[in-house]
């Protein structure tokens, strides 16, 4: 079934430069999370595919994608990046259907992926090592070099931003790159194949295979010629794949989500605050790593911030897509009754707000009322799990030693904020906060490509983005010349 959307087949996978169809020959449906419907299908790549893929992409650190210099690989990837931006509004077409986000989020998305090409492509050839003083007689050096094939195990909720990230960076430094998309959402990776290829990437330096996590998932995870793992979504998925990886002891990126919390107190710019109290949470429908799900504030001003936010939540506008609303709907039925259980779960809490989805919507679609929880005590598993959704909870504390341990006292630690405009007290809690990222009065979501993000405790570990990206995605040599 062909969408009009569609420029290329998406029942192939892109391998070694060629488009192939998959040896067991089945496909998987997708299904438009704003009404439910299957609009079409993709290929269904297994073991047998990753093991071509990654011999296509083995074969071409020894052709002539791993002869290029640092300035060529940056010359080629500033022209995916353009090609990206030139098809912006397709892309954004496409992610709309796949994924549900609203048309303006998708096509900041397909953006943020040119961006992130731009960024990493002119930052090829910046990449170098250091001369190191030594005993009399030597000259020691440090050379920086690629892993080999490198892995990415892509999720729904950001398709283009992470492959990006990660895919960008990786090939900046002369990697080759396997690229396994998910299930749920595999359209725009497979649209980055196609204009890959239209601009002159050589053979085997990006490969793409759709397919289940069990099957093709696993298989990259545990491929022997499989030089690094780069992987976003689940904490158990995370785990077995970083098992997989020590089984050939080789580096991997774990980016697993998080509980951020952003910290009000009572001097803060409320009203600059608010933006970005209820956007950092129903962003994508509340489907981002580095939402923030739980809002700390100081009792004096607590009645105040939960009012401010749930008059902004009344306003909040959900519907499919392409109405390009505030919200959209989740990703899949699975994904809604994930969030529902959780919403059944809050039962006991005060609901400060829930905002209405449009009459309009699809009633096959996937859609769940953003909902405001106030009075949440810390230890109540909806300030505990990461839900995924878009529900925030509203936590009060006393005083900035309570803020902190409350922040602190998840097993997350991704992204956190601190609003005040008490300077010391600024510099006391991004010291103290358990978190990949701060932000002083804003909150970043990650933040711009150029910020290094990652995460600690189950967040996971290693880091993406800026020149951080880089040095994981390379292996350091050392040098030593005795010349006397
Ligand atoms: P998931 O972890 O199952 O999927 C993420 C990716 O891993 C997909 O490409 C999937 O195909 C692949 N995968 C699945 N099983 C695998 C395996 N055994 N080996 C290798 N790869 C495998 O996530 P999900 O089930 O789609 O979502 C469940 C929950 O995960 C969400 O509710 C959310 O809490 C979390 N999640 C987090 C992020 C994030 O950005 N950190 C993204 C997506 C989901």
């Amino acid at each position: 079934m062909a969408h009009e959307a569609l420029w290329f087949d998406p029942t192939l996978c892109f391998i070694g430069n060629r488009w192939m169809r998959s040896g067991c020959n089945q496909t998987m449906e997708m299904q438009n999370p704003s009404t439910g419907d299957v609009f079409c299908e993709t290929a269904r790549g297994t073991a047998d595919e990753i093991d071509i893929c990654v011999e296509a992409a083995n074969q071409a650190l020894e052709g002539p994608w791993g002869q290029m210099t640092a300035a060529e690989r940056g010359r080629v990837l500033g022209r995916i990046g353009r090609m990206v931006e030139e098809n912006a509004d397709k892309l954004a077409c496409l992610e709309a259907m796949d994924v549900g986000k609203p048309l303006k989020q998708a096509k900041a998305d397909a953006l943020a992926l040119a961006r992130y090409l731009e960024f990493y492509g002119g930052a090829a050839d910046k990449m170098h090592g250091t001369t190191i003083p030594y005993l009399d007689g030597y000259t020691v050096y440090t050379l920086r070099e690629p892993h080999g094939v490198t892995g990415h195990i892509i999720p729904w909720n950001y398709p283009m931003q992470i492959i990006g990230r990660s895919v960008g960076a990786a090939l900046a430094m002369g990697n080759a790159a396997v690229v396994k998309p998910a299930e749920e959402a595999c359209l725009t990776a497979l649209a980055f194949a196609d204009i890959a290829q239209r601009a002159g990437l050589p053979d085997g330096a990006l490969n793409v295979v759709p397919g289940l996590g069990e099957e093709a998932g696993a298989a990259l995870a545990r491929h022997p010629l499989v030089r690094h793992v780069s992987f976003t979504g689940s904490v158990g998925v995370g785990k077995l794949v970083q098992s997989s990886a020590a089984e050939n002891v080789v580096p991997v990126t774990l980016e697993l989500g998080g509980k951020s919390p952003q910290l009000v107190f009572e001097d803060a710019d409320i009203d600059s605050a608010l933006p970005f109290l209820v956007n950092a949470g129903i962003q994508n429908a509340g489907q981002t790593c580095s939402a923030s799900s739980r809002i700390l504030v100081q009792r004096s001003v607590y009645d105040e911030v939960t009012a401010k936010m749930a008059e902004r939540y009344a306003s909040l506008r959900v519907g499919p897509a392409m109405d390009d609303l505030d919200v959209g709907p989740l990703i899949s039925a699975r994904q809604k009754s994930i969030v529902e259980g959780y919403l059944e779960k809050g039962a006991d809490l005060e609901v400060a707000a829930r905002a209405d989805v449009s009459c309009e919507a699809p009633n096959g679609g996937y859609y769940v009322a953003p909902t405001l929880f106030s009075q949440v005590s810390s230890d109540h598993t909806l300030a505990q799990d990461e839900i995924f959704g878009p529900v925030q909870v509203i936590i009060p504390f006393e005083d900035e030693a309570e803020a902190l341990a409350i922040a602190n006292g998840t097993d997350y630690g991704l992204v956190a904020s601190v609003w005040s405009r008490d300077g010391a007290r600024q510099m006391r809690l991004a010291k103290k906060l358990r978190s990949g990222q701060v932000f002083l009065n804003n909150y970043g979501a990650g933040g711009g490509v150029e910020l290094p993000f990652g995460g600690t405790g189950l967040s996971g570990h290693g880091r993406e983005k800026g020149f951080e990206a880089l040095y994981g995605f390379s292996a350091l040599k050392t040098v030593a010349a005795l010349h006397g």
